[in-house]
């Protein structure tokens, strides 16, 4: 996975605005914030999408799901925020590394669909 994105910034090789960080996971401020809060959350190890995901990758997903308030809180939106994974063609996926937007910030952030 030497040309993917986000492996890329795992090793360093790309600079990002980390944010969190632990054995399993990281996350970093999105280079385009679409909130006052936007932040991705992804797994260390490559998994190319949702779609892509096995039983072995269970507790890495899950982490990202408990780590989510507490980067929300920490990065100035403590009263909610939004988590996104998009998940290949149809979902809109532009990165194929498993990544989930955390969305937020002062104001509610609005009716997704
Ligand atoms: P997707 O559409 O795949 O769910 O979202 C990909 C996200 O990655 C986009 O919001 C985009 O702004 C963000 N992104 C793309 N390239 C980079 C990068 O090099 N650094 C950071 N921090 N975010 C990126």
């Amino acid at each position: 996975m030497q040309e993917c994105l986000f492996c890329r910034i795992v090793r360093g090789e790309i600079p990002a605005a980390k944010v969190y960080e632990d054995d399993e996971v990281l996350a970093f401020r999105d280079i385009q914030p679409q909130r006052p809060v936007h932040v991705l959350v992804i797994p260390k190890k490559h998994i190319t999408s949702l779609a892509e995901a096995t039983e072995a990758d269970a507790v890495v997903l899950g982490r990202m799901l408990v780590v989510a308030n507490r980067i929300a809180v920490d990065q100035g939106s403590p009263d909610g925020f939004r988590s996104i994974i998009n998940t290949g063609r149809v979902g809109g996926q532009e990165v194929m590394h498993v990544h989930m937007h955390i969305v937020g910030g002062q104001e509610p952030v609005g009716p997704m669909l």
